[in-house]
């Protein structure tokens, strides 16, 4: 391809509104374009770079024996019954003329195990796993940093169904393996970590975490044994907080405006760790209040598997806090109403801690178990970098990371759902067993850049980037330059090469700068060596510069 012939702009500025590297990259290379808040259009450049992730991502996939389908965007919205209190407002839902009620598709395991219900009558059909690539539509309440974060975009789904929990479990394991090719050809720095299951529960969801800094997950990992799980799921030691001291009698002490733990630890002289911290929320049923050490938060993905999976999860008002004899600020679980109380199983081990009077300005230090109401221990904790890992009692790490990838056994909670049963060699009527599978295919682009970028611009490996040689031609009034450039590519291109050809007549400067921005992997420069036969090769991944003749870029001399 010519630059002259190619819908082809980027942008020196860095776009106001994008704040990662990637996102600022993606807009100024020309691969995207903002449509709305969250929507994106994709350019060639970016639609080029699409087409190959999505086609690796396709040959793993049929290479683990998954069969390709194409789901509807629009769906009925009874096919998400049971599940479409917890989209919530994330569900973009709409009517057609005659006012029936459609969606559209935010994830699609119940289209998939309703198709497999009508297909599959006998065990002889199973196992199998269908897949799609296919646009998704959530209305995230907070979309960010560009393809990372969308309303609208692009995912890899696919679903295994099986006859029993072993044959789930193989192809749990096909998947798994399929994907750490895909996140392997792409060159990832990436992290397999045990995920939360969510409602469903059980033991087998994973995700696949690609290291960033910018990342939105935080990620617990242990370097020595190598447990990694997500800081949501993620456990840690029970640790000791209190030394064995004398219990003391606890005495309400006068803390005037004194509301955070570190006004507190400031006034009291005391540690963080001394404190009982109350945080107090509406939840299904009513109120719940959850108590953790001072120096933790409550980790609320593990709060709402406390509370009976809980659907609702809000920080309560101040009033709500009054309705269960409280202040804000000062709430301690002695003598509440109305409400349940979730403890953190470390905070067995407190001893004589301080804690809300539930009067304002007012605490109480030398508090004890005895005399809290507690009506439930779970863990519900943070865990923190330098937490005693489990496994191995090394000290555990906490990192962040991009979740590009997703697998879980939903094992029957959508085929029990939808009845979707075959017959055993027996005439047994029987569930199956099903596990549900996605990669964010825009995500993994953004992922990408973020991975493989300079200030310059985007380096992308050869097997996604757009084209694998930009051609510059230094001088375009030059003949004897143009000619060979025009050689050049046209022998490139006769040897299967992908080859952008930038004939534009610009300056060398700006030509250089746009190579270097779009994340092409190697830039020939045809300048004033042309004379000789030579031109220079300039590989961007390590910045190494040669200059080199027709024979060793694969193409005959003259
Ligand atoms: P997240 O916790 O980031 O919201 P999720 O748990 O909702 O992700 P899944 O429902 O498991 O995600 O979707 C599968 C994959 O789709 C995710 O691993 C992620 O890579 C991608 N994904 C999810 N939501 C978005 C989004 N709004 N924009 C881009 N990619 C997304
Ligand atoms: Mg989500």
């Amino acid at each position: 391809m010519k630059i002259s012939q190619m819908f082809f702009k980027t942008y020196k500025e860095i776009p106001v509104d994008a704040e990662i590297k990637s996102h600022q990259l993606l807009l100024r290379a020309g691969y995207i374009k903002k449509q709305a808040s969250g929507i994106y259009i994709f350019l060639p450049l970016g639609k080029r770079v699409l087409n190959k992730l999505t086609n690796i991502i396709r040959e793993e996939m049929d290479n683990a024996g998954a069969n390709e389908v194409l789901m509807s965007n629009l769906l009925p919205i009874e096919v998400y019954e049971g599940r479409i209190e917890r989209f919530g407002s994330d569900m973009f839902k709409l009517q057609d003329r005659t006012g029936k009620n459609f969606c559209l598709g935010p994830t699609h395991e119940e289209a998939f195990t309703a198709v497999v219900k009508d297909v599959v009558t006998s065990y002889k059909q199973l196992p199998v796993i269908l897949y799609q690539i296919q646009t998704k539509f959530r209305d995230e309440v907070r979309p960010r940093f560009g393809l990372m974060r969308g309303k609208e975009f692009l995912m890899k789904d696919a679903y295994s169904f099986d006859v029993d929990s072993v044959g789930l479990d193989k192809s749990y394991n096909i998947m798994l393996n399929a994907y750490r090719k895909i996140f392997d050809r792409l060159g990832f720095d990436y992290v397999v970590v045990d995920a939360d299951s969510g409602a469903i529960g059980g033991s087998g969801s994973q995700e696949f975490m690609v290291k960033s800094d910018i990342g939105e997950d935080e990620i617990v990992v242990c370097q020595k044994c190598g447990y990694a799980a997500n800081k949501e799921k993620a456990e840690s030691k029970n640790f000791i907080l209190n030394k064995n001291e004398k219990y003391e009698n606890k005495q309400k002490v006068h803390t005037p405006n004194i509301k955070t733990i570190e006004q507190l630890v400031a006034n009291l002289n005391k540690n963080e760790s001394d404190f009982l911290k109350a945080v107090v929320y509406s939840y299904d049923l009513g109120i719940a209040v959850a108590l953790v050490p001072g120096d933790r938060e409550v980790e609320e993905t593990k709060l709402v598997h406390a509370l009976n999976n809980t659907i609702k999860l809000e920080k309560a008002t101040f009033e709500e806090i009054e309705s269960v004899g409280s202040v804000a600020g000062f709430v301690g679980a002695f003598d509440l109403k109305n409400c349940i109380v979730v403890a953190d199983n470390s905070v067995q081990n407190m001893q004589n801690f301080v804690i809300g009077a539930n009067e304002s300005d007012y605490h109480y230090i030398g508090t004890n178990l005895c005399d809290l109401k507690i009506d439930k221990y779970a863990d519900i904790k943070t865990v923190k970098k330098g937490d005693i890992c489990n496994t191995c009692n090394s000290k555990l790490d906490v990192i962040r990371g991009i979740e590009v990838g997703h697998v879980f056994k939903l094992q029957d909670s959508y085929t029990k759902l939808f009845n979707c049963k075959y017959l055993d060699e027996n005439g047994n009527s029987i569930i199956m067993q099903a596990g549900s599978y996605g990669i964010g295919v825009t995500r993994t682009l953004s992922a990408l850049i973020e991975q493989n970028s300079t200030n310059k611009g985007i380096i992308l490996p050869e097997i996604v980037a757009p084209y694998k040689y930009y051609i510059i031609i230094a001088n375009n009034k030059d003949e004897e330059q143009k000619n060979l450039a025009n050689t050049i590519y046209d022998g490139l291109q006769s040897n299967h090469e992908e080859v952008l050809l930038d004939d534009r007549y610009e300056s060398i400067g700006v030509k250089l700068n746009d190579g270097e921005l779009i994340g092409i992997p190697y830039l020939i420069v045809v300048g004033r060596h042309a004379k000789e036969g030579k031109v220079e090769l300039i590989t961007r991944k390590t910045g190494a510069k040669k200059l080199v003749d027709l024979k060793s870029l694969g193409l005959v001399q003259g």
